[in-house]
């Protein structure tokens, strides 16, 4: 069943659910009107439909691979890349003085789920050069601006970040790489980064590295990180890519799935890089990289578990096994209980997923376009969410899908088991889902809970406007919203931070489900309580968000229980 791209439920989403007209109605994002992003989405569906998707599985089997040291790319993935740089679709939100489009960042963020449905390993390598551009555009000088920007922009170039080395992964401010002056405003940097996505590749005419190190006076910790440009190939003052620069990719990764992006470990000896952002601010200016990049990364997810239902959903439409209990149905699979029990998940799911990734991007925009704080605290909250629940879903979509294909989703051939291979590292990479929701409890609670309170006022305004009318969803959601309030002030009471990161993941999953069903109420609401979005509200608060109150009791319960086992009686010798 070939890709369709959810340009209808993106437009839905802006027009009924994340109040995407809020946006709009700034003088910053004026331009981005309903036709003119009706009009972007489904040119980047197209693109995604015609261009990536039919790649997906040719960057399966045939992945990335090192030849001389030299990084070759999967079969057709440079005329891809090259089609995606040509439609724009790298820079929709950057700076347009640079050339970018100076869209909405809500934009940018449905154009990159589409494309990570369509093919997750080609679309990594835009998703880092967006990043890189952010970071640029926020934090350097302007000489580096004005040489680098525009390449990245039009995609001649493509960027990557290099945090991660063997001892510095979770933990960034372990690491042991070196920046040097070279008294001509330049630094040497040396030290070996793993696992750097898109480390080099064969269509692009420069790789540009933003490298984190530690100059010689960089006290230990994040404190002393700095952030550096390391290009592959050195421009010289005109842009024009000279001189190699002394680093280079040792090996590539042989990896679980994602197999079409490489997966470097890099090695920097002495390299040319020039400082972006100040001395010893490199976290700074790394944070406003991998700020979006972690919406975008729950975006992956979400685009993975699109893709993976589709491929479901066609599979249960053509499979037939056993009586079916449905008269004049299709007579396949999709007519059993469970099937469809399967299916309405992954829908109302993504559903969830998507609503809660794109209140997120709205978010981001509106402060971006007012400087509001309050829009701010709403960004920063909601962004672990959205890359853990994005990611999560993305999981579970994607074995579910497996499920329902029986055991043709453990052959090869249907592409159900690649769907579950490529998603499962969004989970990891980008800030463990672990430590994304240690920072919602811990970095996003420390303004005593505010943003999270906003959200639960704006929930339970909602639920009490259509209390008597749909009181059979927006009773359970305001109750859900109640029990989430009491697990909110229990977290935000615990002064010994472990007590609170020990129920982190259940918390942050159980103010997902919440959020899911907020959600879904509203698109019930627009729909007037009838129609299908209205019946796929009803499976979604009937059947998952129920799952709050068991992840919410979990979250309550301190560190105590998760120590009380010794290493000894966890086996080990
Ligand atoms: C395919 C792939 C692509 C990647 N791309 C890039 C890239 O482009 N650039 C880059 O710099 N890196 C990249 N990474 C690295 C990635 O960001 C790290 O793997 C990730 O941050 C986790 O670090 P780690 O692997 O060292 O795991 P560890 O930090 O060793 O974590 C192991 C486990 O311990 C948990 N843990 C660690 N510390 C804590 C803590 N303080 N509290 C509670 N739990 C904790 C983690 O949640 C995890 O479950 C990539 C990784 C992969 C696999």
């Amino acid at each position: 069943m070939p890709f369709r791209a959810p340009v209808t439920d993106f437009q839905f989403l802006f027009d009924h659910v994340v109040d995407f007209a809020n946006v709009t109605a700034t003088e910053r994002f004026a331009d981005a009107d309903r036709e003119t992003t009706e009009a972007i989405l489904l040119e980047a569906g197209k693109m995604v439909e015609e261009v990536m998707a039919p790649l997906n599985r040719a960057g399966d089997l045939e992945g990335a691979r090192l030849e001389n040291g030299k990084v070759r790319t999967s079969p057709g993935f440079g005329d891809a890349y090259k089609q995606v740089a040509d439609g724009g679709w790298i820079s929709t939100s950057a700076d347009p003085e640079y050339g970018g489009m100076g869209l909405p960042h809500s934009i940018t963020t449905a154009v990159n789920e589409m494309m990570a449905s369509g093919c997750l390993a080609l679309q990594l390598n835009p998703l880092m050069t967006q990043g890189q551009i952010e970071a640029l555009e926020h934090h350097a000088s302007d000489e580096i601006k004005a040489l680098y920007l525009p390449k990245l922009i039009s995609g001649e170039w493509s960027g990557t970040m290099n945090l991660t080395e063997p001892a510095a992964g979770s933990d960034v401010g372990a690491l042991q790489s070196k920046a040097v002056p070279n008294g001509d405003g330049s630094y040497a940097v040396t030290g070996q980064k793993i696992y750097i996505t898109w480390g080099d590749n064969d269509f692009t005419e420069n790789v540009c590295h933003l490298v984190l190190a530690r100059l010689p006076d960089g006290v230990p910790g994040t404190k002393g990180i700095s952030l550096f440009m390391v290009p592959k190939l050195i421009p010289d003052e005109n842009g024009k890519p000279g001189v190699a620069n002394t680093l280079g990719v040792v090996s590539l990764e042989h990896k679980l799935g994602l197999h079409g992006s490489p997966t470097a470990v890099m090695q920097f000896d002495g390299a040319q890089g020039w400082l972006v952002g100040g001395e010893h601010d490199g976290m700074k200016s790394m944070f406003t990289m991998m700020n979006n990049a972690r919406l975008g990364v729950g975006g992956q997810g979400i685009g993975v578990a699109e893709s993976a239902y589709q491929y479901a959903l066609g599979y249960a439409l053509e499979r037939k096994q056993g009586r079916t209990p449905v008269e004049g149905g299709t007579g396949t699979i999709l007519e059993h209980a469970d099937v469809r029990r399967m299916l309405a998940g992954m829908k109302a799911d993504i559903f969830a997923a998507r609503a809660i990734e794109m209140a997120c991007a709205v978010a981001i925009d509106m402060n971006t376009a007012t400087g509001d704080k309050d829009w701010k605290a709403r960004a920063a909250f909601l962004t672990p969410i959205a890359k853990s629940f994005g990611t999560e879903v993305g999981m579970d979509v994607a074995q579910q899908g497996v499920q329902v294909h029986g055991g043709m989703g453990f052959i090869e051939e249907t592409g159900a088991a690649q769907f579950l291979r490529d998603v499962r590292v969004t989970a990891i990479y980008e800030g463990t889902n672990g430590i994304q929701a240690m920072d919602l409890v811990g970095r996003k609670l420390m303004d005593g809970g505010d943003a999270a309170y906003a959200l639960l006022d704006e929930i339970e305004d909602c639920a009490e406007k259509v209390r008597e009318s749909m009181s059979d969803l927006a009773e359970p959601l305001w109750q859900a919203s109640e029990t989430l309030r009491e697990a909110t002030e229990w977290m935000v009471a615990q002064t010994d931070m472990n007590e609170r990161f020990a129920g982190s993941v259940p918390f942050l999953m159980g103010f997902a489900r919440v959020l899911g069903g907020y959600f879904h109420l509203k698109a019930s609401i627009a729909e007037g309580g009838e129609g299908a979005r209205s019946k796929l509200a009803a499976f979604y608060i009937k059947r998952l968000l129920p799952e709050h109150s068991g992840l919410l009791e979990h979250a309550m319960q301190g560190a105590a229980g998760v120590y009380a086992l010794s290493a000894e009686e966890l086996g080990a010798a």
